[in-house]
């Protein structure tokens, strides 16, 4: 897919971090995240304390680890990044949890990917700042417990639903990062041109924000291909209609929804006389993995209220079919 929410490559990855807000008031959307953490990083800076343990949980590309940098950089502390799957023993933890300074940010993305083993010495580090490790083997085997500097953890991912009960009990601080609304991504399309250099007007600007799925870094990607669509085709500034065929060239139609998008709904229409279905059932008509579906592409149908979840499977809704030009099957409610 040509707009997925994963970094594209390691250019992209390197423009994205120039386009990263640094602070918390340069941070667009979110208010109540933000609002929670303002009053609760202001506390602990006052007593000089470890913040509390922090989980941000919502659909890729929203934010999380741009909030993490924001997290360290409001505390003034240093920030460790890993992430769940790139812990694979118990020793990759501790070498990072000792090497922490006092009151240290750690950032594990993919939180929910940790392995039991990892996870299991991570409880007693978050909870009292030590970590039980083993020395030898054998008989000989013994634990030693190692006092760690206070820290914060900030854990992310897609689900919170995905995490064990017993690491999710331990943050303090959960914030769900929600869709940002078009004049959110607009802001932050106008201020990312801004740093590009790139000639954009309000209706260019929102033109793109309509139809980023609610999220920042499809915004700051098709940010990026307008731009180059308007230097070659057109006098390099971006105004909506350029916007517009861009935007038509790389597949994105006018609500945002890109081929992935499409292929997921039209498959619910078409192919299950649209639901009740089942989650596997979809992911296999169309070759794509469950789990992405979960992930990526269904929260964006869901809040725009393309699709609904229901105990008997997905259900694709009156405007779903009216998206795709399809007419409704009788009697449909929407
Ligand atoms: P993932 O969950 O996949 O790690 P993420 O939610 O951590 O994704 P980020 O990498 O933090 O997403 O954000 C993607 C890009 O979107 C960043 O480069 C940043 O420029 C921009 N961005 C994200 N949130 C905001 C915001 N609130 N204000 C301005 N720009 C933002």
């Amino acid at each position: 897919r040509i707009v997925s929410a994963a970094p594209e490559s390691s250019r992209e990855e390197a423009l994205e971090r120039a386009l990263r807000p640094k602070l918390l008031d340069d941070y667009v959307g979110q208010s109540k995240a933000r609002e929670q953490l303002e009053i609760f990083i202001g506390a602990a800076r006052k007593r000089r304390e470890a913040l509390d343990h922090v989980l941000l949980f919502g659909p890729p590309g929203l934010g999380k680890t741009t909030l993490s940098h924001i997290i360290a950089a409001e505390l003034g502390v240093n920030l460790r990044q890993t992430s769940g799957p790139v812990l694979e023993k118990p020793k990759d933890l501790a070498a990072i949890l000792t090497g922490l300074e006092k009151n240290d940010v750690l950032f594990i993305d993919e939180i929910h990917r940790l392995s039991p083993v990892v996870e299991e010495i991570l409880y007693p580090a978050l909870e009292d700042y030590q970590i039980d490790i083993m020395i030898g083997e054998g008989p000989a085997a013994r634990s030693i417990k190692l006092d760690l500097q206070p820290f914060t953890l900030v854990g992310a991912t897609t689900r919170a639903g995905m995490l064990t009960n017993p690491l999710r009990d331990r943050f303090g601080i959960v914030a769900r990062l929600e869709f940002y609304t078009p004049a959110e991504l607009q802001r932050i399309v106008t201020r990312s041109a801004g740093l590009l250099n790139a000639p954009i007007d309000a209706d260019g600007a929102l033109e793109i924000a309509r139809r980023s799925r609610g999220t920042p870094r499809i915004a700051n990607r098709l940010l990026r291909r307008v731009r180059d669509y308007a230097e070659v085709k057109s006098d390099g500034r971006i105004v909506a209609g350029v916007a517009d065929k861009a935007l038509a060239m790389l597949d994105v139609d006018p609500q945002g929804f890109d081929l992935m998008d499409r292929k997921f709904l039209e498959a619910v229409v078409h192919r299950f006389d649209g639901g009740p279905v089942g989650l596997e059932n979809v992911a296999a008509a169309i070759g794509e993995e469950a789990g992405t579906i979960e992930d990526v592409i269904e929260p964006y149908l869901i809040q725009q209220g393309f699709l609904q979840r229901t105990p008997r499977g997905r259900v694709a809704t009156l405007a779903a079919y009216r998206h795709l030009g399809v007419a409704p099957p009788p009697g449909s409610k929407g």
